[in-house]
């Protein structure tokens, strides 16, 4: 495995880590000095809405969740295991989907045709949530009838059987995720790249993956055993030095291999965080939900499918911000080595790069928190320090 020399002489200077921006801390966020007022007023018109849906969408699912609960509990506690479980699921399936499907019909057909794009076919449209909604039905289902099947086995430690059915479940969607998007997305080898210099020994193959969604000049590194890099058709059509950036950026998360790591931490964190809501859920606090919920039964009961589904989202919830300041220091470290590898790339290509994947300019301070990547003015403002040495 090649790593990148770091003290390439290139832009060695006499006093060397002064300035060296860190990979774990973030440089200030300051996108009026990269973006003109037009361009983050286009941002704002784009990306608000977007994020105003998906606080609603949340509420939506938050309030049809309760309300699956108010009905399941209508149910006799006596009535067999198996339909109990059917409804169980059932609900938690239909207040996740339902939300979405509104969301996203909202996004696809009045959203994006706002800003001039064109909407998916219908067909394509409901063939993707159907698949989405058949999905979560089977994972929902599958660790569902796991999870009560463990429940019967381990009796008041069912919290335990349940971390571990998250470790496993994280560690198998990080897996089979990115395999799916060959569903999803077509994918075409590259012959012949300009970027084999670049991979420099490293086994890795470039895919042009295309969609039928709007995507702009874009890039991800995949795979478990054998890495591929996939770009998007619009960053094909790039300015060259961009595309060498992109690249080079993404061959830092195939040097370091930072989506195993991400996946090891993420389900760990995980895991660790349902325990903790788990032990407090299966002991008076369970029966404080029960009793609260004046009804029979135990949180073991399948009736209350909906109180630990919710208990999992919180508990992803809670872990999202260490997972998402590790992601970007990935993110740094990968904008360093492709300095490194490529050297500086004009400031211009990286704000066009910014501009036309329509990311938020301008994102406020909890958005950052729970955000992948560093802001767009951060990186540009990284760039920048390296670029001083
Ligand atoms: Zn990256």
């Amino acid at each position: 495995m090649t790593m990148i020399e770091r003290s390439s002489p290139k832009h060695s200077t006499s006093s060397p880590d002064m300035s060296k921006p860190s990979v774990w801390w973030p440089v200030p966020h300051r996108p009026r000095q990269w973006f003109s007022a037009d361009e983050l007023q286009a941002s704002k018109r784009y990306n608000r809405p977007v994020r105003r849906a998906a606080v609603l969408r949340s509420l939506a699912q938050f309030c049809l969740l309760t309300l699956g609960m108010a009905a399941l509990l209508q149910i006799d506690a006596d009535v067999s295991w198996w339909f109990r479980l059917s409804a169980g699921i059932s609900a938690v399936v239909v207040s996740w989907w339902l939300p979405t499907v509104i969301a996203d019909a909202w996004f696809e057909y009045r959203h994006e045709p706002r800003l001039g794009h064109r909407p998916l076919s219908a067909r394509k449209f409901a063939v993707g949530l159907g698949v989405a909604g058949l999905a979560g039905l089977s994972g929902v289902g599958a660790a569902a009838v796991l999870f009560y099947g463990s429940m019967s086995l381990l009796g008041s430690m069912w919290w335990f059987g349940a971390g571990i059915f998250v470790v496993a479940g994280s560690l198998l969607l990080g897996v089979v995720g990115p395999a799916l998007s060959g569903l999803t997305h077509q994918l075409q080898p590259m012959r012949h790249t300009p970027y084999l210099t670049l991979a420099r020994g490293l086994d890795v193959d470039f895919v042009v993956m295309a969609s039928d969604g709007h995507e702009g000049p874009n890039a991800m590194a995949m795979g478990w055993r054998r890495m591929v890099v996939a770009v998007t058709p619009a960053l094909l059509e790039a300015d060259i030095e961009l595309q060498e950036h992109v690249v080079a950026h993404e061959l830092s998360h195939v040097r370091h291999r930072d989506a195993a790591t991400a996946l090891m931490f993420n389900a760990a964190l995980e895991a660790l965080a349902l325990v903790g809501l788990g032990s407090v859920l299966a002991g008076r606090w369970g029966t404080a939900v029960v009793d609260w919920l004046e009804t029979e039964g135990s949180i073991g009961d399948p009736r209350f499918l909906p109180v630990v589904a919710l208990s999992v989202v919180v508990a992803v919830v809670m872990v999202r911000p260490f997972l998402a300041w590790l992601s970007r220091a990935h993110e740094r470290r990968a904008d360093m080595d492709a300095y490194e590898l490529v050297g500086p790339t004009p400031d211009w290509a990286l704000r066009q790069l910014h501009v036309t994947t329509r990311g938020d300019l301008d994102p406020p301070r909890w958005v950052r928190l729970f955000s992948s990547h560093p802001s767009a003015a951060e990186r540009l403002e990284l760039a920048k320090r390296l670029s001083r040495g």
